[in-house]
């Protein structure tokens, strides 16, 4: 299939590609690494008249840490997450998300910035970012602002950035010597997509017990979303195996699971409840819990 026929615009700063956005609202698409974008243009169901490319945008990709926070550029791929070593060591969730992105083609061209902002309810990273508490900072022709990211996914391929904005980086808190982090998914097996995902965040106190939880779930229903029944039990639980099973008996509560040809809603509630209590495991264990 061939797209329909667009402008395309090669900015080099973040000030120009805001200014472009400005100028064609929503006739424009940010293009990024293309491999969310350029199939629903093939298959016409987006018909941007510009895009705006913003691989030559220097210093829209990297990796930084500084005072317990670790900054990612918006523009950085899959495959420069996985492959950073200063990543694996200041927050190695973002790196394991990262990692079991598709395939390595995939991973070498998709990135973190697009993951988030197509919105996809079934992608990696919304996890591990919601379980992270990740502020996203979105650049407009009008200025910057910040976004959590519990507000950031508004339903299915949709999120809160206008037309106007484009999303530069994505800041997470250093993982502490007291935490742990887990993803862990149910993958689709033809697109390899998450029928079911859980990322998986705790620290555990100097009494043994869990003093804060954070759970993403991806895949089970119209949005990527926080397990919060599932974070309130624990908290305050010393982070035994009958305790985070417990605990993970209430991820499905409340959430509107998809149900189709590939997995009802109770086989998805099943997968979110197995694989909320594998990611806390995995989580507990590295916190010493
Ligand atoms: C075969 C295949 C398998 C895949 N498997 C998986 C998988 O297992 N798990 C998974 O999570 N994903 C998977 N993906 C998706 C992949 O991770 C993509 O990289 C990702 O969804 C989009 O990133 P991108 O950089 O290619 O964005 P693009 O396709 O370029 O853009 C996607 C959307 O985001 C917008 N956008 C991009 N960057 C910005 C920005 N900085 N600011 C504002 N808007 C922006 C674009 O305008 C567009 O609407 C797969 C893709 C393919 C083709």
């Amino acid at each position: 299939m061939i797209p329909s026929a667009f402008a395309y615009e090669t900015p080099s700063t973040v000030e120009e590609a805001a200014a472009l956005l400005a100028e064609h609202g929503d006739d424009a698409k940010i293009l990024a690494g293309g491999h969310s974008l350029i199939p629903l243009m093939k298959l016409r169901l987006a018909a941007p008249e510009v895009l705006i490319d913003i691989g030559n945008i220097e210093g829209l990709s990297g990796i930084s840490t500084d005072n317990g926070q670790v900054t990612v550029g918006a523009g950085t791929t899959h495959s420069t997450l996985e492959d950073s070593d200063a990543l694996g060591t200041a927050c190695p969730l973002l790196q394991q998300t990262a990692a079991i992105i598709g395939d390595r083609q995939v991973r070498n061209l998709g990135t973190i910035g697009g993951s988030l902002a197509h919105g996809d309810p079934a992608a990696d990273l919304p996890a591990a970012v919601l379980a992270l508490e990740a502020e996203l900072t979105a650049v407009s022709a009008n200025g910057s602002r910040t976004i959590a990211a519990d507000s950031f996914f508004t339903g299915p391929l949709m999120t809160a950035l206008g037309d106007d904005e484009l999303l530069t980086t994505i800041t997470v808190p250093a993982t502490s010597g007291q935490s742990g982090a887990a993803y862990v998914k149910n993958a689709h097996p033809a697109s390899g997509y998450a029928l079911c995902g859980v990322a998986a965040v705790v620290t555990v106190g100097a009494d043994g017990k869990c003093e804060r939880a954070r759970i993403g779930i991806t895949g089970v229903g119209s949005t990527p979303m926080r397990a919060m029944a599932v974070e309130a039990a624990l908290t305050g639980q010393e982070l035994t195996a009958d305790n985070i099973a417990a605990a993970a008996g209430q991820a499905a509560e409340g959430l509107d699971l998809n149900d189709d040809l590939f997995a009802s809603a109770e086989y998805r509630g099943h997968l979110v409840r197995v694989y909320t209590r594998r990611a806390v495991e995995q989580a507990a264990a590295q916190a010493g819990g």
